[in-house]
């Protein structure tokens, strides 16, 4: 993305001079700009702005269920359709439940903690020692949940085409205390990568050490496309029954990026024996899922072609300031030397990488100049990003000239730091 060069003692004197100067006008600016979380724009949640006035008065599913009432512990048959096209489970092996899918993975972790898994010797609580595999860079969130279980977690490196497989495969296969890994398979968080057909491959057929080994496939960002070639990706859940390992995959979606953040439906999919073993946990749980809000999803989305078509005017939004990130790196720091940055085809991030040593510094430059990003070193497991050079960027929810502002104020930052470090 960008060439090395290294500018020579008086050069680099004038670039620190001129990085400096920058700053300080920046500084003097009183900015307070947020570039932290990947949120929906107010203008993209306008969209789904008639969910708010669905189901409008109908409170029949397409079964005759009245959805106002408990009951449906699957949820309704008809949002299932649409989403098992999209997030390529069977219908019959997804369920639609609450608002969160982050929930969802949460309840599965404790679920597998406190209750004996399909194909599981013992509770997870019962054994010593639990880990999972976590690629790095990757969502904080899931590091969260392994935090919060005392789940120990290994860093694998991410390629162009997933995780490191010649890691993982060495991994899952050497220790049985390997339980799980995270995937976001389709636009990964924060990379963008899309796993490779092969990756898929390997990931179903890999031999495990653990019997009760799960991948946490977490398809978030799975109709969240950036260009006009959507990415596809191999159908774990076939792959894994076609290799013999069935119960291998646990399907994470929402609708949170598509409808409502926080307001939308979120879905599991796996087997038959693990969408037994949900159901039969989620019993004790609730005595049934939102289906009112699931009818008005159903109405308002209609069916697979209707959510494509929404997310094309997602992409309208969004796609802009995707190009306004990558026209302001380019222009700013190209040819420096002092960062490389993604080019995402979907999801919601970009990640920037700086010289190591220099991100935490970098964002701290950036709050002291009103520009608050993600804490570096979110992206890695206990929050330590061991080389200190990458940086989140989500530019969804700023308004444009607002982006604009922060990415070219971000960038001053990066040289002010970069030239720093090079000097010093
Ligand atoms: N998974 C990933 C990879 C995400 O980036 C996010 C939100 O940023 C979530 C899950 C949260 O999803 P939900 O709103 O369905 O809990």
């Amino acid at each position: 993305m960008t060439t090395e060069l290294s500018p020579d003692a008086p050069a680099l004197d004038g670039l620190l001079e001129q990085a400096r100067k920058d700053y300080d006008a920046l500084a003097g600016r009183g900015l307070s700009l947020d570039l932290t979380r990947g949120k929906p724009a107010p203008e993209q949640l306008d969209l789904a702005e008639d969910l708010l006035s669905l189901p409008g008065g109908r409170h029949t599913a397409a079964d005759g269920t009245d959805v106002r009432n408990y009951g449906g512990l699957q949820g309704l048959p008809e949002l299932r359709e649409i989403f098992a096209e999209l997030l390529q489970v069977p219908a019959g092996q997804l369920l639609a439940l609450g608002n969160s899918s982050l929930e969802l993975m949460h309840d599965c972790l404790v679920h597998a903690l406190l209750g004996v898994l399909p194909g599981a010797e013992s509770r997870w609580a019962d054994q010593e020692r639990i880990a999972f595999l976590c690629p790095v860079p990757g969502y904080d969130r899931h590091f969260g949940l392994c935090e919060r279980f005392g789940i120990d977690m290994i860093p694998v490196p991410m390629t162009a085409e997933g995780p490191d497989m010649d890691e993982v495969e060495r991994l899952v296969a050497e220790d049985p205390a390997v339980k799980g890994i995270w995937c976001v398979p389709k636009y990964s968080n924060p990379d963008g990568v899309v796993y490779s057909d092969e990756t898929v491959a390997r990931l179903a057929a890999m031999p495990t050490a653990a019997p009760d080994f799960r991948i946490f496939w977490d398809n978030a960002y799975a109709a969240h496309h950036l260009t006009d070639e959507p990415a596809e990706i191999a159908d774990l859940l076939a792959a894994c029954a076609a290799a013999g390992h069935e119960d291998r995959t646990f399907v994470f979606g929402s609708t949170s990026k598509i409808t409502a953040a926080g307001a939308g439906v979120a879905f599991f999919g796996s087997s038959p024996a693990n969408i037994k073993w949900l159901l039969a946990n989620n019993q004790k749980r609730s005595i049934g899922p939102d289906k009112v809000n699931q009818l008005r999803h159903v109405m308002f989305l209609k069916d697979a072609d209707g959510v494509r078509a929404h997310m094309e005017r997602q992409r309208a939004l969004l796609q802009p300031k995707f190009e306004t990130v990558a026209r302001i790196l380019e222009s700013e720091l190209g040819g420096t030397g002092l960062a490389t940055w993604t080019s995402p085809k979907g999801g919601y991030f970009v990640t920037l990488t700086v010289p190591d040593g220099c991100a935490k510094e970098v964002v701290r430059r950036a709050a002291a100049a009103g520009i608050v990003l993600t804490p570096a070193g979110a992206t890695h497991p206990h929050g330590d990003d061991p080389r200190d050079a990458v940086i989140r960027v989500a530019p969804s929810y700023p308004r444009p000239e607002e982006l604009a502002e922060a990415i070219k104020g971000l960038t001053t930052c990066v040289r002010l730091v970069g030239y720093e470090q090079r000097a010093a």
